[in-house]
């Protein structure tokens, strides 16, 4: 600190030790009164070294900043507007985790912090022995141990001080508080910021907070700004609000709290204390952690509890499937019955029926793992899974906070990658911000599941949940080498520290699970009537038009009346009809354009085992990944390869001779890895800032998906599969 005059403030819990050092520091030099419009008494005074003179005030003890009381209003807005050089927070080292809340505020708001350790004297006494530099590294915070009563660390603490670069500090810390407000706080911060008066002043993610805990203070400043934006605001406060009590019985401003007494705790669980607490004094979620986070046991628990979800929602989905897809089928034999041969007929079968239905067939499967995941979620686990997965993480480029973005997007499965992107924001280095957003779109989302359903139910029946503990497993080892590979090429840079947030264990509701189940199973069954169907009826079209022309589809008329004059036996005749039904299907949409479209393309895709038909598939999947299920439904109800075939597409696939386990796991890997869909390219864009890491994206997974396929299928044709 150069200027000659700056401010710091002192601030702190009751009882911290605040005014104590402040007397120490000032001596005589002091004056008190009152803060402007709270009668709230005010202490100044200055500090003199050299030709360095300090004001130093003595803020009123605070628990928040939020302004629930007059002091906690004058403390706030003495930060706000005298923005002070340097914020000393009073901590009470003998009560640290409780002290450290406010803290984390502080952080919060962005104001440059420093930590005064005091009553470390008090500490000692009762045997809690913090290891300082520790605790600084954790936090990213200056801090310096003190006893105020007897003036001890005051010199030391007033060099780090006046040595203090508070422009560097001056991030604002950004936690995650769980995936309903975090985007509720996405939405918000994102109209804030338009409004330059409010985002002048304050930072918008914070003053999004501060709308979420109820700060009456400011809700009425943004009122006054701009009234529009406050309704808006209010709209979305009240929906999480409500959803949040309708799930989880509880209301924003204690969920908040929870996720940043998690923060804390996590910082306290990584070696802050010099050795363990009483055994006695653990909260409850703190003895469930030493089993559930323990180095060993930890991450054989998670491992089964994920085997686990993958079998229950595929024991439990299969007869529901089951039922599904006959009432699909017998849809679509009824309209075979009951419709004359057209393009229409045509359209409802081939584009309607056997498209969206296959995606639709799907949803049970989509409920029990939403249900699993919902338990895990609600229960606080899935931040245990994140909490131990940050070791990992680190070794790869990545930060702690990209586990959760990870996870949204279907790190476990059935996420999506958009919001996973977005979630990337509660990352701080933007290095390692872009190198998450790049790699979450290889994680299993909703989308890619029916996909992996398909596959893994028409060729790997006997071991499901083994197969889809496989996928996830690829797609995170790929992930993270994609990661690695971005961060020791393109975006290289140095690894932040990290703390990860742990909420106490809730017991989920039964209530609060079904709300959740239902939500996401209705957002899959949403997508499928509306996106899916109507990328289903334009890749009818594209495998329909143009038609076979009339000399041809003369040819296959003539031999079918050859075979109805000729051929006496009916049975023999039907099977020689249908044969020759299956191949002017099969020239009809080579013929096509997407026919075309996929063939041109079947020199090159033959390498990773797909043929011209899959290819179709797997370009309409950009659109949506649940495409590619839509589209081999309507592949192989167009050209039916088996004309007797009415089942469902599982079946004619497991019946294809052109595909095997292998060509179905080169595709499964392939759709792991390969470009993002539109949505997700699209938002990446967005939030990197750049069109080119969207491109970069389509052409980089697409290439590395296609390498990887290739190596599959080529090295598994060389074993023999
Ligand atoms: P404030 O509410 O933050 O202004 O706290 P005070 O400065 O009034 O201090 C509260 C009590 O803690 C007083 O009795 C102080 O004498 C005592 N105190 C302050 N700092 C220390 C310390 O470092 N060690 C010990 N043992 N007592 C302290
Ligand atoms: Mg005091």
């Amino acid at each position: 600190m150069t200027a000659m005059s700056a401010t710091i403030a002192l601030a702190g819990n009751p009882n911290a030790g605040k005014t104590t050092l402040f007397n120490a520091l000032t001596g005589a030099r002091q004056h008190v009164g009152n803060y402007p419009g709270v009668t709230v008494e005010k202490k100044s005074g200055t500090w003199v070294n050299g030709d360095l003179k300090l004001t130093v005030v003595d803020l009123p003890g605070t628990y928040s900043l939020t302004a629930y009381s007059p002091e906690e209003v004058a403390a706030r807005d003495f930060l706000v507007r005298e923005q002070p050089q340097m914020v000393v927070n009073i901590v009470d080292a003998s009560n640290l985790e409780r002290h450290l809340y406010l803290t984390v505020q502080f952080m919060e708001m962005g104001v440059p912090v420093l930590i005064a350790l005091n009553m470390m004297d008090v500490a000692k006494t009762r045997g809690i022995d913090i290891r300082v530099d520790r605790l600084a590294d954790l936090l990213g915070v200056p801090v310096i141990p003190t006893v105020a009563r007897s003036g001890k660390g005051k010199d030391e603490l007033m060099k780090t001080v006046a040595a203090a670069r508070p422009s560097v500090e001056k991030k604002p810390l950004r936690l995650s508080y769980g995936e309903d407000l975090d985007s509720a706080l996405n939405q918000m911060e994102s109209m804030i910021i338009k409004v330059k008066s409010l985002s002048g002043v304050y930072d918008a993610r914070w003053l999004a907070l501060k709308f979420l805990e109820n700060d009456r203070k400011i809700m009425a400043e943004v009122k006054t700004a701009d009234s529009g934006l406050y309704e808006s605001l209010v709209t979305i406060r009240d929906t999480v609000t409500d959803h949040l009590k309708k799930t989880l019985d509880t209301y924003p401003e204690a969920m908040i709290a929870d996720y940043r007494y998690g923060y804390i705790s996590s910082i306290m669980k990584q070696g802050v204390l010099a050795h363990r607490y009483d055994e006695n004094r653990l909260y409850l979620s703190d003895r469930i952690d030493k089993v559930l986070v323990n180095r060993l046991a930890g991450p054989l628990i998670m491992a089964a509890v994920l085997f686990g979800l993958y079998a229950f929602t595929f024991t439990f989905s299969e007869a529901p499937v089951a039922w599904l897809e006959n009432a699909i089928a017998w849809l679509g034999a009824s309209a075979d019955a009951h419709m004359a041969d057209s393009l229409l007929k045509s359209l409802v079968i081939s584009g309607i029926i056997d498209g969206v239905g296959g995606v639709l067939g799907f949803a049970p499967l989509i409920m029990f793992m939403f249900f699993g995941i919902s338990i895990l979620e609600d229960s606080g686990y899935l931040a245990r899974v994140a909490f131990m997965l940050d070791r990992v993480f680190r070794v790869f480029g990545l930060h702690g906070s990209s586990v959760m973005a990870f996870i949204v997007s279907g790190g476990i499965a059935g996420g999506c990658a958009v919001p996973g992107v977005m979630a990337s924001r509660t990352l701080r280095s933007p290095k390692e911000r872009l190198a998450t957003l790049l790699t979450v779109p290889f994680m299993n989302c909703g989308a890619k599941l029916p996909v992996f359903a398909l596959l893994v139910g028409a060729f790997f029946s006997k071991n499901e949940a083994g197969m889809m503990m496989t996928i996830t497993v690829i797609s995170w080892v790929g992930a993270l080498l994609a990661a690695k590979l971005l961060r020791v090429t393109l975006i290289r840079g140095e690894a932040t520290p990290f703390v990860m947030e742990l909420p106490p264990y809730r017991l989920p509701t039964f209530k609060g699970l079904l709300i959740h189940t239902f939500e996401r199973t209705f957002q899959y069954v949403k997508k499928a009537g509306t996106t899916i169907l109507g990328i289903s009826i334009l890749l009818w079209a594209m495998m329909t038009f143009p038609e076979l022309p009339s000399d041809v589809s003369q040819g296959f008329e003539a031999r079918k009346a050859h075979i109805e004059a000729t051929v006496t036996d009916k049975d023999s005749a039907a099977e020689a009809l249908a044969k020759v039904d299956a191949e002017e299907g099969e020239a009809a949409l080579r013929h096509s354009a997407a026919g075309r479209i996929g063939s041109a393309m079947e020199g090159l895709s033959s390498l990773a085992g797909f043929d011209w038909r899959t290819n179709i598939a797997l370009v309409g999947g950009f659109a949506a990944k649940e495409v590619i299920v839509s589209t081999l439904g309507t592949a192989y109800s167009m050209g039916e390869v088996d004309a007797e075939d009415s089942g469902s597409l599982k079946e004619a696939l497991a019946a294809n001779p052109g595909w095997s386990p292998l060509t179905a796991l080169s595709l499964i890997v392939f759709t792991i890895f390969y470009a993002p869909c539109f949505v997700t390219v699209v938002c990446i864009v967005k939030e990197s800032g750049s069109w080119k890491w969207g491109a970069f994206s389509m052409a980089f997974n697409t290439v590395a998906a296609f390498l990887i396929s290739v190596l599959v299928y080529q090295g598994g044709r060389l074993l023999g599969f």
